[in-house]
């Protein structure tokens, strides 16, 4: 038998969000309850589990996984030194390993530890010596030399909107496979590193000029010798010394091809850099948009997108909502703590006076007060979307506000599609305007639906216009922080 080891480390970081991300925050799992949790569903790890289960000759080893449902602050030092400790732990305790998958988000960031993810591929590297170590990433994920160093092979998402969790989890299981039977006997990777940040939505791979990259890579990686492909733009929130876009092609045996192909996606990239910008509109103009365009309106708020690493709590939107007196309803979500907190005090069917919005991100949001019903109370759990772990928003409490419904959590939960609203019995397909804290994700879900999808020109840690954010760690000069980059490649 061929032992594969297998473990999971998954967290996107915006380090722009007031708040830092605590141990119990993260769900954490050991060993075989691995692939209890991760059994079906649309994770790298699934992805990968499922292609390892064809194999007859091979024995899955599970070792160590930990992610958060949503995105989050910097992780609090000692829970990212922890858990960097209990992943490295749980595979020394395993030995005789043949492949290594490690499925890996890329952007997760603690304070002052800045590359967990290459701290973890170094010492799995060290544990298991020269064997496959291959690892599915997220397009968003940060590239260190570290990382780059001690894996074989990156498969990066090929999609956004990412829909293609699991089969880029299967993409780097079967590359693992093939180097372990030694079909691919001698992976090289070539890597540009490109001083750029990227945003909007052209980005997005089903319809904007960055799916013409995505193709490319899908060639490469078709191609006699192809084993992965990427362009990987990194989360611009994620202010660390590495943070920067990278195309990344791994070959076998033929480093000047992994050059060159790297090189061609790196141009690519840099020539169209001026469409990787985001459209975003005032709310005033959304307000009147939406006035005059019948049926579902999706409005995007890609500065506090909980998708992206922003805290949730922004009332920007909701303000302009009644500031330009809209007229039909809106459903609303929002992160607030106290305000769930008084409500449970109070009780469903009460009306009382509630402060919403701008209780973590103080510097950006003013709390709005208004007088609220209080419609129901709920656990905020919600279906999950790792096998049979729900996710949690902390208790909720949905607000009737004048013709608006507001859903305020204690924690983030994601906003991309109806699952949440749904479990606190609001159909977002019911209202006029729905409010998804999210960059693109929820185009997935709301594409069909929505009569009318737009952005709203307001503030937030995770904003599009990324020229609004106080980086300190990232490389300058960094396009479009900066004035006249070159390239340097
Ligand atoms: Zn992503």
């Amino acid at each position: 038998m061929k032992r594969v080891l297998i473990g999971t480390m998954t967290h996107e970081v915006g380090s722009f969000h007031p708040m830092h991300s605590g141990y119990d925050e993260f769900h954490h799992l050991w060993g075989q309850d691995i692939l209890e949790a991760f059994n079906g569903g649309g994770s790298t790890t699934w992805g990968a589990i499922e292609v390892l289960k064809e194999r007859d000759d091979v024995e899955i080893v599970p070792t160590y996984a930990a992610w958060m449902n949503t995105t989050g602050g910097l992780v609090e030092k000692a829970a990212q030194e922890r858990m960097i400790a209990e992943f490295i732990e749980a595979v020394q305790g395993e030995s005789n390993i043949d492949a290594v998958v490690l499925c890996l988000h890329g952007a997760m960031a603690g304070v002052d530890v800045h590359d967990p993810e290459g701290d973890v591929a170094e010492a799995v590297r060290k544990h298991v010596g020269d064997v496959p170590i291959t690892t599915p990433m997220d397009l968003h994920g940060i590239i260190t030399d570290k990382l780059l160093a001690n894996v074989d092979a990156i498969s990066f998402l090929h999609t956004y909107p990412h829909v293609d969790g699991r089969e880029t989890g299967n993409r780097a299981a079967r590359n693992v496979l093939r180097m372990m039977d030694g079909e691919f006997k001698n992976p090289v990777t070539g890597r540009v590193k490109i001083p750029m940040l990227a945003r909007g939505n052209e980005l997005m791979t089903a319809t904007g000029k960055f799916g013409e990259a995505i193709r490319r890579c899908q060639e490469i990686e078709a191609s006699e010798g192809g084993i992965a492909a990427g362009v990987n733009i990194g989360n611009p929130f994620t202010d660390v010394p590495e943070l920067r876009s990278n195309t990344i092609v791994t070959v076998d045996g033929d480093q000047e091809r992994a050059d060159a192909l790297a090189h061609e996606l790196a141009e690519f990239m840099w020539e169209h850099r001026n469409l990787w910008f985001a459209d975003l509109t005032p709310m005033k103009e959304i307000v009147e948009l939406s006035e005059n365009q019948d049926g579902l309106t999706v409005c995007g708020d890609p500065a506090d997108s909980t998708a992206s690493g922003s805290s949730g709590d922004s009332n920007a939107i909701l303000k302009g909502l009644l500031e330009h007196e809209y007229s039909k309803s809106a459903l609303v979500p929002i992160v607030d703590a106290p305000a769930v907190a008084k409500a449970f005090e109070v009780g469903v069917g009460s009306t009382f006076t509630v402060k919403l919005g701008g209780s973590i991100d103080t510097e950006r949001f003013e709390p709005l007060e208004a007088e609220v019903y209080v419609r129901a109370l709920t656990d905020g759990e919600h279906g999950g979307r790792r096998g049979k772990v729900p996710a949690r928003a902390g208790r909720t409490a949905t607000f009737r506000l004048k013709q608006h419904t507001v859903v305020a959590s204690e924690r983030p939960a994601a906003t991309t599609d109806s699952t949440f609203f749904l479990a606190q019995g609001e159909d977002p397909l019911q209202y006029d305007f729905v409010i998804a804290k999210s960059p693109n994700g929820f185009r997935i879900f709301y594409q069909e639906y929505a009569n009318q999808i737009l952005y709203a020109d307001v503030p937030g840690s995770t904003s599009a216009d990324v020229t609004t954010l106080p980086y300190k760690l990232a490389p300058r000069p960094m396009f479009p922080l900066d004035e006249d980059v070159e390239p340097g490649f």
